[in-house]
Parts: C-alpha cells; structure tokens; sequence
C-alpha cells in the first residue's frame, strides 16, 4: 500500500484517481487504524484551483462516525499515556525519516489539492517536519521540576501528565504543516488525538497519519474526521474532548475558543493577520525589495505570516518602484510548471473577495500601481490566479487595509518617522508577525521594545521562531494563554500536578511498613 492509496476509494494510485475525475474518489475516514468510508450523503468537492478539476470528496461525517472516533481515541489513551515517553518519541524518530522519504509525494498531494507551487508545497511540509524532529526530544521537554526540602524531609516535584483526548481543527493554507503543529506534540506527550483536516485539502493529513502509523502510532492515537461546521460543533461539545487546537480565520477562532471555552476545554486560537513591514530609509534596498516580493507574494499571499502591509517610512519611498519592478518579473502559474513562483488562490470565491477588496482600496482613493486582478494563465484559463497587486496611498480606514485579504496584494502605507511607524502596527488589530527592514541597530531595538506584535523580524519578512521556540501571535491574532509547539506546546497538551511528599528517615531505620503498624 502507498500513502497515496490511502487517501483514496480508487485501487488506482491516487494521481490515476485523479486524473479519472469522472468518478473522484471519496476521502476516507481514519478510525482505530483503518480507512473507514463515511456513511453520509454529503459531500464537499474538493477542486484543483489550477484546474477546477474534482480531486476528491470530502465526507462531512456522520455524528455516529465522529463518536466512533471520540470514543477509540479513548479507548486507546489509557495504553498510550503509560507507553513509556522513550518509545513514544522513538516513533517521532521514526516519522521524521518516512516524511523525508516521502517528501516529494506529500508535496505534490499539496500543489494538486491547495494550488502552491512544488518547492513552496515542500517547504510547508519541511516547516512541520522540524515539528517533529522537536518532538524527538519530549523526554527532556516534558521533564517536571523538583525542589528537595521545601520544609525539613519534605520534597516538591512537578509532573507533566497527558490530558487525554484533544482535538485539532486545521486550516486550509499549511495542509501539512498545521497538522504538525498539533499531532506530533499532542501524541508524543502522551495524548490521543481527534484531527479534523481543512475540507479543502485533507490529503496531506491523511497521508501524514499514515506515515505515522507506519512510524509505529498504535491504531486510535491518531483518528481523522472530516467536515465542516457541524462536525467542529460536535468536536466544541463532545466531553470526552479536553482539548482544541485551532488554526484559521478570526470569525471561526472567535466561535471556537467561545464555545470551546465555555464547555470547558483549553482552547488555543491562531488566527488571521495583518503583518506589516517597516521600511526605514537606510535599509538595504535590494535585500529588503527581494525580501518584500518573497513575503508578500509567495505562496500568493496565502500566508498568515504573509507581509500583507508595508509601512514606508519618509525617505524610503523610492524603493516602492523597484519592488513593482521586482513582482513584475514574478512567474504565476500551476505549482508543478518549472519557474513557477506562485500558484492559484484556494478557490474562485476567494479570487472573487481578493479583487473587491482591491477594487473597494481603489474606490477609496488608493492608487493601484500594479494589477494582477484580470491575469489569466495560458493553459490553466479556468485556475483562480491572482498576480502580484500593489495598492499604494492607503490609509488605515481603508477596508483592504483592515481586513485580510489572503491573496498576493501588498497595501503600502506611509510614515513620517519611526514613531509614527510603530504607532501606526501597533493602531492595526492584529498582532501575528512584523519586521522593520534597517542598518540601524538602535532603531531595530527600539522597534523591537515598542511594537506590540508577537513576532518580529529585524531584517527578516517572515519571522516564524523554529520549534524549540513557540508560534507567539498575539492580539487580534491570537486567543488562549498556550501557543504552539516548542514548550508553550508541551504546556498546552499536559496537566502540571505539584506533588509534596514526605519520608521520615526514621521509617527507614525502623524496618519500614511493619514498623509503622507498630507505631499505630
Ligand atoms: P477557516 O476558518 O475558514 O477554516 C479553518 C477550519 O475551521 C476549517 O477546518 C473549517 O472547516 C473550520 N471552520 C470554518 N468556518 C467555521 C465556522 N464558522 N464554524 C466552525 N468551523 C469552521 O480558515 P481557512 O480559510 O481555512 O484558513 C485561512 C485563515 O487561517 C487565514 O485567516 C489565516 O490567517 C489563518 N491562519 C492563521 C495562522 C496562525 O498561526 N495565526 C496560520 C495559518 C492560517
């Protein structure tokens, strides 16, 4: 069996099941260790947004086959919690070699199903990758704390115990790498995972559960469901969930961690975003041109870390022409053509919502300065391409400056001085990612101390902390206490427990149990 036949219905390889759009296969449900077709009549289509093509079909899953998940996951969290941590992140090991292996084939699951382009879709995949070389070390990171005589013969100790079975619920941008954000660190803590993938690009997931049961994760430790909003409602109200790892939009994050939360369960929300570049006059320019192309355009716009706003600060204007210059010469087209260094957006709604926004800047008084609304990639007419857009003379009343817009379109703003720069991020709701792009160490350290941003870049677009640190979006991106991944992670998924204790020498020396029954 290949990880590829197990996304799909098809005896034939997934991509033959691909291309056999006629009758698209149906995506599975991952229960106790098998593929489990979903009885439901309702299905989502999942498009090629290159081609519009039916990829798959996406079950939303019946409430009696989410239940079914719920309760393995249960069943097999008392074998898992007491496996020991050492054997727990020997299948990390073991998982991390197989995801190398089968790098290429999960990244072109990605470019067919989320339209990026093959070396950006192996990056999503690397970046999730490291997750799980981090979790490799949950031995020492899960380690408790120990202080000997708090009083005279009296110790303290803390332990880090598994909550039992949480949930992960996954957008569609990163279709491998979010997943690794939840089930790698929920798992090797301990847990026993229900994930819910994007209905708009499961594959990745499913072929990432199967490369770690093949890694050695017993049947159950791993379920996934699929759906939309009505199996998320049976995930915010099930009991026996402790536990909701959520990445996405703001309007479903709000709902999430209001419900979730309210029922009782950790909630950790990481949402939409607005990340602003700061461009000081004495920047480098052809470093920080080249930097702001890569981070407003790439994986087009679909970031959350995506520069989507570039501050410029008096002096540096001149350099807004060269960086239209420089996304002038990017290439739009299907992820698998060579050159390639964007693809499509998800689907033709959100082409749809990225061209009023753009169109709704310009009403307003923006200037647009380089369109990529109208493009059209020959071969690919009916894909849902965007080229680069530039807006420049927006102001912060603006609706594409307040909202977010997910696409390959960088709004540009002006500042007086760095005061009125920081003061202008720090206006914006959001608070996921930033980066000033200067020479001047005094002004990156200022920026640093003032801006009230989770994530800051000095001289680096797209600053997401490599996972021995944690995700620290904050503000309007961000609701719970406990981020993702690194020890923030650790911390989400485990219950800390202070245990005091207290062993009198004097039991020693007396022959122990039989000498405290003749105490009594
Ligand atoms: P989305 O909110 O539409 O979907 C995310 C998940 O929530 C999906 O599994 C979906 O089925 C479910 N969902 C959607 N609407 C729902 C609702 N009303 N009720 C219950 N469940 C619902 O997000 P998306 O479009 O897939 O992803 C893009 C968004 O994710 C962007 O806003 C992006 O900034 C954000 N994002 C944030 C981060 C971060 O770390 N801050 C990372 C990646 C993506």
């Amino acid at each position: 069996k290949t990880i590829s036949s197990f996304i799909s219905t098809s005896p034939a390889s997934f991509s033959r099941a691909f291309v056999a759009s006629a009758s698209p296969p149906t995506v599975k449900l991952l229960i106790d260790g098998k593929l489990v077709e979903s009885k439901t009549k309702s299905f989502v289509e999942l498009l090629n947004p290159a081609t519009q093509e039916v990829v798959s079909l996406v079950p939303n899953c019946t409430p009696n086959e989410f239940q079914a998940a719920v309760d393995n996951s249960q069943d097999a969290f008392g074998k898992w919690r007491s496996t020991s941590i050492m054997t727990r992140s020997r299948v990390m090991f073991k998982l991390q070699d197989l995801i190398k292996e089968n790098m290429d084939e999960l990244a072109a699951n990605i470019v067919r199903e989320q339209g990026k382009t093959f070396a950006d879709a192996k990056g999503d995949v690397f970046r999730g990758l490291e997750v799980v070389e981090a979790a490799c070390g949950m031995p020492t990171l899960q380690m408790g704390e120990h202080v000997e005589n708090v009083s005279t013969g009296i110790d303290t100790y803390t332990i880090r115990q598994p909550l039992g079975v949480v949930a992960g619920i996954c957008p569609f941008n990163f279709p491998a790498m979010i997943p690794l954000w939840m089930f790698p660190v929920a798992v090797t803590t301990g847990n026993t995972m229900v994930m819910k993938p994007s209905e708009k690009d499961p594959g990745a997931a499913m072929m990432l559960a199967d490369l770690a049961l093949q890694a050695g994760l017993p049947p159950g430790v791993l379920n996934l469901v699929h759906g939309t909003h009505d199996v998320v409602n049976m995930i915010l109200d099930e009991p026996k969930i402790k536990a909701i790892s959520f990445v996405g939009s703001d309007q479903a994050g709000k709902y999430i961690y209001a419900r979730g939360t309210a029922n009782g369960k950790r909630v950790q929300s990481n949402m939409g975003a607005k990340n602003h570049a700061v461009i000081m006059p004495d920047a480098n320019p052809e470093a920080t041109i080249s930097a702001l192309t890569g981070a407003a355009f790439g994986a087009a716009g679909q970031r959350c870390m995506a520069i989507s706003a570039a501050v410029f600060v008096a002096g540096s204007e001149h350099m807004m022409e060269k960086l239209v210059e420089k996304a002038k010469t990017l290439q739009v087209n299907e992820g698998m053509q060579a050159g390639a260094d964007l693809g499509p957006v998800i689907t033709a709604a959100s082409k749809e919502r990225i061209g009023s926004l753009v169109q709704g800047g310009i009403n307003a008084g923006a200037e647009c300065i380089l369109d990529g609304r109208d493009l059209v990639v020959p071969g690919y007419e009916k894909g849902n391409f965007v080229g680069p857009t530039i807006l420049k003379d927006v102001t912060q009343d603006m609706e594409c400056y307040k909202e977010e817009i997910f696409g390959p379109v960088l709004v540009c703003l002006k500042a007086d001085d760095l005061d009125d720069a920081i003061a202008k991020v720090n206006a914006n709701a959001y608070g996921n990612g930033t980066a000033i792009f200067t020479n001047s160490g005094a002004a990156a350290r200022k920026f640093q101390a003032d801006i009230d941003v989770g994530q800051v870049g000095i001289n680096v677009p797209i600053p997401v902390p490599v996972p021995c640190f944690s995700f620290t979006g904050s503000r309007g991106s961000f609701l719970g206490d406990t981020n993702f991944y690194g020890k923030s992670g650790v911390n989400f998924y485990t219950q800390i427990k202070t245990v005091t204790a207290q062993w009198r020498p004097s039991d020693i020396s007396s022959g122990g149990r039989a000498a405290n029954l003749d105490k009594v």
